[in-house]
């Protein structure tokens, strides 16, 4: 037992962290891990990036801390007008907040305010994933479909109505286009049973996270939810807390498949992991109207202070001219064919899924009936502990929900070169074979 006062969650012992250079990690006995899931899918650019750090020891000379209403402040001018550049425009207004949780609950009330002031409070109720998450705080909680976050707190927040997204390993139409048909059917069935005028919004990540094992949208699938959402009348919100910034080899995620919403959360890699930054994008006419009804009623300390944006400039900057999108893209396709090689090796991964520097692998069983392995097994534990022990960081998770069982997310650093992606993927190699030898043969015999 740990004599530290602090605490997180169960879990087992960790290592104490020493220092970081670039995708790699070192403990404080001179183990080194490689940095295979950006921490928290934070740190895009890896660790000890130069760039970054002279741009916040540059704004730490001048000034950390302003506060919103008293002054201006030119870095947060200029992330806006970068984050506005991002989107092409389809977004226009920025507000700006610490983490995922607050953009998420910034988007939230943003989208009940926009009706309230136009004399439509009857429209109460969000349409969101099962399952999803979108953050620990109890408006984000709310919206969030992973049943052991959300059991505790059911009877204190106000659920929303939650509908099946796209699944393309485990559906059972003939085929993807029949199966977008049928999540759209029942979405349209799930609103229409509450009633279309009652909706706020469908929320949605485009590409999953740890809740999904990066699952993934298609374009027929947010073309069908956007002509939903036109025809009752009610918002769009893509969260991109994690699949924003460039992870999957564009600015946003939404951007491969053409589709806007009409409000955007996004964190994580925003700040690189240097500085905790987030930040809610939205249609201008959202923010006019608020604007006009005498404000919007919401906001937080930190929001927007000058450090904070000086640290999410430098981010987007060094993505811009380290030419990262194209490094994504193309290490992006070295990860999903090292990746597929292993699939190809071991019966107990059953699915690859994702896009750029985001990627899903999921563990079964059995690869034909795809079914999960028991419960208690806890296969995605002992997978990132194997890896862990191997030198590779891996994100993990089990879904509860019926649909899926365990996976992990393979999310490096940006800027990874192809050697390290070759690194990543030996370690990984080396786990999956210690966890085909030491746990599945032993379940399986
Ligand atoms: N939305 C999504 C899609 C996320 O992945 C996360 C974090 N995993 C959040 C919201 C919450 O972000 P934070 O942990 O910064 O509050």
């Amino acid at each position: 037992m740990s004599s530290s006062p602090l605490f997180y969650q169960a879990g087992p012992a960790m290592p104490e962290v020493s220092h970081g250079r670039g995708v790699f990690l070192w403990d404080t006995d001179g183990k080194e891990y490689l940095d295979g899931c950006s921490g928290a899918i934070s740190c895009n650019l890896g660790h000890h990036h130069e760039g970054i750090r002279d741009a916040m020891l540059a704004q730490l000379d001048r000034v950390a801390f302003t506060y919103r209403t008293q002054f201006e402040n030119g870095p947060a001018m200029a992330l806006a007008e970068a984050l506005v550049d991002m989107t092409n425009h389809d977004l226009e207004k920025v507000f700006f907040v610490s983490s995922g949780s607050e953009a998420v609950e910034s988007a939230i009330k943003l989208a009940r305010q926009y009706f309230v002031a136009r004399g439509e409070s009857q429209r109460r109720h969000f349409v969101s994933l099962r399952p999803s998450y979108h953050g620990s705080t109890l408006g984000a909680l709310g919206i969030t479909g992973y049943q052991p976050l959300e059991a505790p707190f059911a009877d204190i927040t106000q659920g929303s109505i939650k509908v099946p997204g796209p699944d393309f390993y485990r559906h059972t139409e003939a085929d993807d286009d029949a199966h977008i048909r049928k999540v759209l059917q029942e979405t349209r069935e799930r609103i229409e049973a509450v009633g279309g005028d009652r909706i706020i919004a469908v929320v949605l990540e485009p590409v999953g996270g740890a809740s999904t094992g990066a699952r993934m949208v298609n374009k027929a699938y947010l073309e069908g939810i956007r002509q939903l959402c036109d025809e009752i009348g009610c918002l769009l919100i893509y969260d991109e807390v994690l699949s924003g910034v460039g992870r999957t080899g564009t600015w946003f995620a939404y951007q491969q498949w053409g589709v806007a919403p009409d409000l955007l959360t996004t964190a994580k890699g925003l700040g690189a992991g240097y500085y905790p930054v987030g930040a809610l994008l939205c249609r201008s006419e959202l923010v006019d109207t608020v604007m006009a009804s005498g404000g919007f009623q919401h906001g937080h300390t930190y929001a927007g202070n000058p450090l904070a944006c000086a640290t999410g400039l430098a981010a987007v900057e060094a993505i811009r001219n380290e030419n990262l999108l194209d490094n994504v893209a193309a290490r992006g396709e070295q990860l999903r064919d090292g990746l597929q090689a292993l699939k190809a090796r071991f019966d107990c991964i059953g699915d690859v899924r994702g896009t750029g520097v985001l990627w899903g692998v999921e563990l079964v069983m059995d690869p034909d009936s795809k079914s999960p392995f028991p419960a208690d097994a806890n296969l995605f534990a002992k997978v990132t502990a194997l890896a862990k022990e191997e030198g590779l960081l891996i994100y993990p998770r089990r879904t509860l929900d019926g649909v899926a069982g365990d996976h992990f997310l393979v999310s490096p650093p940006l800027n990874i070169t192809e050697q390290e992606v070759g690194i990543l993927l030996e370690r990984l190699s080396r786990a999956m074979e210690r966890l085909e030898a030491e746990v599945v043969a032993p379940l399986m015999a």
